[in-house]
This record gives structure tokens, C-alpha cells and sequence, in this order.
């Protein structure tokens, strides 16, 4: 983790507002939420259905904008770029991982993985780390398949190598494990935790599941588009002690919400 406290954090995120929908349709989807990500850091934002994981997470991309609050990536506050600036942006800093893996089909693993760099017409010496990409992420003997000749597990660790082949300041995982049985979940949450901690790559990974959650630095505990908790997950001794806290928030902030 970056102990310089004059370095700029990776992810710093201030005051940020979201709403869908106007009228009785009006939905807060984020309420004035305010984080920090430090490089190498793995942070998971664990909530219900709901709780605004997603558009937290679109706003950190810039897929979407904030009605207040700011986004600061590497630096850049995103809301000072331009639609061209920021595409041009989000390939060279963000990196992006979906629970439906969004992999072309038509294309070996081993193109998936170039894909981005093309986009951003990088060549040459850069072509060299798809293959040490693909030593990481345990893909080296499934370079030539196509998306349908892999496994679940095998594609969602391909669209990680994707995420990562441009060396983003961030990547940003959507549920990743949200489509995988247990034990290809466990590979990938091994996965993202070496890559933070082996490889100093910077995580926000969202979710439901405390043993996702588990794996990362620290969890923001989101609810109704608020933070209203943070955990060490080096404080349980389980990713069931952890689910356990995470419901006792939960049903703490209902009450809460119930007597207000
Ligand atoms: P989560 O990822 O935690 O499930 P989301 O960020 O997807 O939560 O959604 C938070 C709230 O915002 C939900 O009530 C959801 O229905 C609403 N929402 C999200 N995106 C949109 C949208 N594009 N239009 C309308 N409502 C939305």
C-alpha cells in the first residue's frame, strides 16, 4: 500500500450523489458517499440488492455521472474531461471486469487479451506482457480458445487479464464471481488478491457475498446508497463471522431507519 501520504490516492471519490428517476420515481441511489483507494489496495463494497454497489462503481469509471460529488482517478477529476478525453481516459487507467464477462466470442483468449491494447494502438514491447499475462492467470494452455471452449472460471479470469493488459490504475469488478460455482470463485478471489497483493494492482471489487468479500483489504458496507460501515476482514476468522457482522449492520441500520 502507498505509506507516502504527499502521492495522491489512486481512487478518491468526495461527496458522491446519485439519483434515478424524478417525481415518486425518484430513486437516491448513492447518498453523499466519500472513499479513498491506496495503490496496491484491494477494497470490496459489500451490500444488498440495491444498496448502489453498481452505480458506485459506474461513477468511478465514468460510465455515468454524479449529480454531486466528484470522482478523482489518477489524479484526473473526470468530470473536468470532455467525452473524447474520457474514453481515452478509461483506457489507459480503468479496467473493468462484469459478472457476464463480456469476452468477444469470436476471438482466442489470447486476442481478448490484446484487444485493448489495439484499441489504444499499443504495439511492440506491450504484446510481450499478453504472455506473462497469461502465466498469471493460469490461461498459458487455453490461449488459442475461443470463449466457448472454456470453462466459466477460465473465462472470467481471461476478462481479468483484459482489465489488466493496458496496466490500469484501477480495476473495478462488477460481482465477478456472480456467475461461477464455489470453487472457480475461490481461484478468481485468489486471483484479485495476489494481483493486489503480488502484483501491487489497485481493487474495488463489488458484492452481496461476505466470502468474496472476504479475500479483499477492506470492506465498505454500503446501504441504501449510503456507507454506512467499514471492515477489516483480517479481524474474522471466517467469511461466515464476516456475513454475520455484515447482517447485524444491516439489520442495526433498519432499525435505525425504522425509528428515525
Ligand atoms: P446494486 O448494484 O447494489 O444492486 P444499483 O447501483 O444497481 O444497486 O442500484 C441502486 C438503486 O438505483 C436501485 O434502486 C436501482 O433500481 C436504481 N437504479 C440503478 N440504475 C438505474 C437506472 N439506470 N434507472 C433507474 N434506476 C436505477
Amino acid at each position: 500500500m502507498n505509506s507516502n501520504p504527499e502521492v495522491a490516492p489512486p481512487v478518491s471519490v468526495r461527496g458522491l450523489s446519485k439519483s434515478f428517476g424524478v417525481g415518486q420515481n425518484k430513486v437516491r441511489a448513492l447518498r453523499d458517499v466519500s472513499l479513498d483507494v491506496s495503490a496496491g489496495e484491494h477494497l470490496a463494497v459489500i451490500g444488498p440488492s440495491g444498496s448502489g454497489k453498481s452505480t458506485l462503481l459506474h461513477l468511478i469509471a465514468g460510465l455515468t455521472f454524479a449529480d454531486a460529488g466528484t470522482v478523482v482517478v489518477a489524479g484526473q477529476d473526470l468530470a473536468d474531461l470532455g467525452d473524447h478525453a474520457l474514453t481515452t481516459f478509461r483506457r489507459h487507467h480503468v479496467g473493468m471486469v462484469f459478472q457476464a464477462y463480456n469476452l468477444v466470442p469470436t476471438l482466442s483468449v489470447e486476442d481478448n487479451l490484446r484487444l485493448p491494447l489495439l484499441l489504444d494502438r499499443r504495439q511492440g514491447p506491450e504484446n510481450g506482457r499478453v504472455e506473462t499475462l497469461l502465466r498469471v492467470l493460469g490461461l498459458l494452455d487455453r490461449q488459442r480458445h475461443r470463449p466457448d471452449q472454456l470453462s466459466g472460471g477460465e473465462q472470467q479470469r481471461a476478462a481479468v487479464g483484459r482489465a489488466m493488459i493496458t496496466n490500469p490504475t484501477v480495476i473495478l469488478a462488477d460481482e465477478p464471481t456472480g456467475n461461477l460455482d464455489s470453487s472457480s470463485s475461490r481461484t478468481l478471489c485468489e486471483l484479485l488478491h495476489s494481483l493486489a497483493r503480488e502484483h501491487g494492482r489497485t481493487i474495488i471489487t463489488v458484492t452481496h457475498d461476505p466470502a468474496v468479500a472476504m479475500w479483499a483489504d477492506r470492506v465498505m458496507v454500503l446501504k441504501d446508497g449510503r456507507i454506512v460501515d467499514t471492515l477489516r476482514p483480517s479481524a474474522f476468522a471466517s467469511p461466515a463471522e464476516l456475513g454475520a457482522r455484515f447482517l447485524a449492520v444491516i439489520a442495526r441500520e433498519e432499525e435505525a431507519g425504522a425509528c428515525a
